[in-house]
């Protein structure tokens, strides 16, 4: 099974160790004729305005939008997730994303770098012991919308983690913890949408 991740800018290499830790065959997307060959593919934390500048001046952004649309299971963490949002709030001038979950997302919901901050979080989808998030300049869930579910929310209540068929994401960055349950999930979700592939 080979899964990409998305490698313009952003801890692409933090991901891309956590999944061949995992035993996935790991191929760095850069440019659609890599991106045709993967199963699944990990959006990183990074910049999502850097990203979206990237991805649109490599050629992919288009491609990534067929991805997506076409069912391709897309994991993305913090500026990931932004990439994978429809809609994205505090955006820089002219800001895109690829879109897909049924969301809005607000960038830098918790402020600047200064803010970051760990916590535990339960994730009933992965079961116990919770979750050590770490947020990053991160973005949070403002809206879920119908055809999305909330996977994990603050003590606030607010959203951070979310799932829509074939796309997952989270505000924080499992890929700098030690903690692989996110990525287990979504390469079931990956061995999963091959399976359906391979039966219709
Ligand atoms: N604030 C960044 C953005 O808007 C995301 C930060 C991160 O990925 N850790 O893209």
């Amino acid at each position: 099974m080979t899964v990409g991740v998305l490698a313009l800018q952003g801890d692409f290499r933090e991901h891309a160790a956590v999944l061949a830790a995992l035993g996935a065959e790991v191929e760095l997307v850069r440019r659609p004729e890599e991106l045709a060959r993967v199963s699944g593919l990990v959006i990183p934390g990074g910049e999502s305005s850097v990203m979206d500048k990237l991805s649109r001046a490599f050629g992919l952004a288009e491609p990534l939008r067929d991805a997506v649309h076409a069912g391709l299971p897309v994991y993305g963490t913090c500026a990931g997730l932004i990439m994978l949002a429809d809609t994205v709030l505090d955006g820089i001038a002219g800001q895109q994303s690829i879109g897909g979950l049924d969301i809005s997302v607000r960038r830098n919901a918790f402020g600047s770098q200064a803010e970051s901050f760990e916590t535990e979080l339960d994730v009933p989808v992965l079961g116990a012991p919770p979750v050590h998030a770490v947020f990053i300049r991160a973005p949070v869930v403002e809206v879920v919308g119908p055809r999305a579910t909330a996977l994990a929310r603050l003590a606030d209540g607010r959203c951070v983690a979310v799932q829509q068929g074939n796309l997952l994401g989270t505000s924080f960055h499992p890929e700098i913890t030690g903690e692989h349950r996110f990525h287990e999930h979504f390469l079931r979700m990956v061995s999963d949408a091959k399976f359906r592939g391979a039966a219709s």
